[in-house]
């Protein structure tokens, strides 16, 4: 209260008309009795209303994974702003924007979606359309976002439920997938082998429930026995994009039938992405250029105008290229070997993963599946380190204990992380603290 006045007012007033106090419900999360209001964020920092400054670890959750405030995009929308934003026609940008999704990524079809969500509800329904089979299978404690049929998680006993959380199910997940550990490959082909998968949705490695990396041979599997079954595989990049320019598909090599890729293509602009194979591309034109596509229950009234379009082009002509992941990388490195360093020091049973530019750590040796990241979440712990950091100046990720680099971070920024994460740690170890 005395470090944030002013949002502690602007906290007050929220309350009056927004549920909850915050624009979006999630925003809660944040420590503390109410959320720090932001002024404004630039580059890899972010200002709030008393003047105080953080590092931006966060990044809006990847949205901002280019720096805030990228001049190219400001100047993209100012423009396109002044010249229509949305009309019913293509505009000058979109030729541009596919074949540049094409070149990263290696997939030759793309359609747009105004977010990583939606992205993933298409190709599902995609997915069944042309496989004519009613499930697809994900992987337990996976997160694609609010897609009805993947916000479920397996019982102990190996039935697939719904996600804990979850509101207002319009049905029982088990009715339309099927949960699979990851690394688990023979459940995997025990799911595939009923014949009812069309689609099995994955991120390249779990990232939601911090950073659990596929094991080795475990993306060959995944891929071969898709295709043994008749399955189709969509690899959801939205926060895998870390990897590299091109993802992990394109740093490790995968092939799958349909890529997704969401919030930071448009430098924090509401915007994401869908590519598929030439295959899939030739099966489905004629469904989507019938009379009836605009009730087929994909699309979207604002999808692909040309606001939009300007900020993906603006964003990927200008950021998120090799050049900018050999500074991230880097970084991430750094972060990575500062949380390692105190974590070894201090005999802690904590473990941290890198993936590219982003790094996480988690209170439990390294996890195989989503189940063990799970059974180690500690809202206490976790509240105390993201406390701790906001009030020394770093801000991570609200339920994730995550850094994302940018390329406007520095080395500077990664050493006070390290410092106020030393000392964080060394608070926790030398008090006799309840609990
Ligand atoms: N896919 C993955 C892997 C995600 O992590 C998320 C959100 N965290 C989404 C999809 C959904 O993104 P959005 O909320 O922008 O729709």
């Amino acid at each position: 209260m005395a470090l944030h006045p002013t949002s502690a007012v602007l906290a007050k007033e929220a309350r009056a008309n927004l549920l909850g106090g915050v624009p979006m419900a999630w925003m809660t999360r944040w420590p503390g009795s109410f959320p720090i209001f932001f002024d404004s964020a630039n580059g890899a920092h972010c200002t709030d209303v008393d003047g105080v400054d953080y590092i931006d670890f966060c990044l809006g959750d990847t949205g901002a994974m280019t720096g805030h405030g990228l001049v190219q995009v400001a100047d993209a929308l100012h423009a396109q702003a002044l010249r229509g934003i949305t009309t019913m026609l293509p505009s000058v940008d979109a030729a541009w924007v596919g074949g540049e999704l094409a070149r990263r990524f290696g997939l030759p079809a793309w359609q747009m979606a105004m977010t990583a969500t939606d992205a993933n509800r298409f190709v599902l329904r995609f997915a069944r359309t042309l496989t004519r089979r009613p499930k697809v299978v994900v992987f337990d404690w996976c997160y694609h976002g609010s897609v009805d049929e993947t916000l479920a998680t397996l019982a102990d006993d190996g039935r697939t439920i719904l996600r804990p959380g979850t509101l207002g199910a319009a049905f029982d997940p088990a009715s339309t997938t099927v949960v699979v550990p990851f690394n688990d490959v023979d459940a995997l082909e025990r799911a595939l082998a009923t014949g009812e998968i069309a689609c099995v949705l994955a991120e390249p490695a779990l990232t939601n429930i911090g950073i659990v990396m596929p094991d080795p041979g475990f993306h060959d599997a995944l891929r071969r026995l898709t295709r043994q079954y008749g399955t189709l595989l969509a690899i959801d990049e939205t926060h895998t994009i870390c990897a590299g320019p091109g993802g992990a598909t394109a740093a490790w090599g995968l092939d799958p039938d349909f890529f997704v890729i969401g919030k930071t293509i448009g430098g924090g602009m509401p915007v994401a992405a869908y590519g598929m194979t030439a295959e899939i591309a030739d099966r489905l034109a004629p469904i989507i250029t019938s009379s009836a596509v605009d009730v087929s229950g994909v699309g979207g009234t604002l999808t692909g105008n040309a606001l939009a379009m300007a900020a993906v082009r603006a964003t990927l002509s200008s950021a998120l290229r090799e050049e900018d992941f050999a500074h991230t990388i880097p970084l991430a490195t750094a972060w990575t070997d500062g949380v390692r360093a105190t974590i070894d020091r201090n005999h802690m049973p904590w473990h941290v993963q890198q993936l590219g530019c982003r790094a996480e750590y988690w209170f439990c040796p390294p996890p195989r599946d989503g189940a063990a990241a799970a059974a180690a979440v500690d809202d206490e712990l976790d509240a105390f380190m993201h406390l701790w950091a906001i009030n020394r100046g770093i801000l991570l990720t609200p339920f994730h204990n995550m850094a994302l680099m940018s390329s406007r971070h520095t080395m500077a920024d990664v050493d006070a992380h390290t410092a106020v994460f030393a000392a964080a740690v060394e608070a926790l170890t030398s008090r006799d603290l309840p609990g």
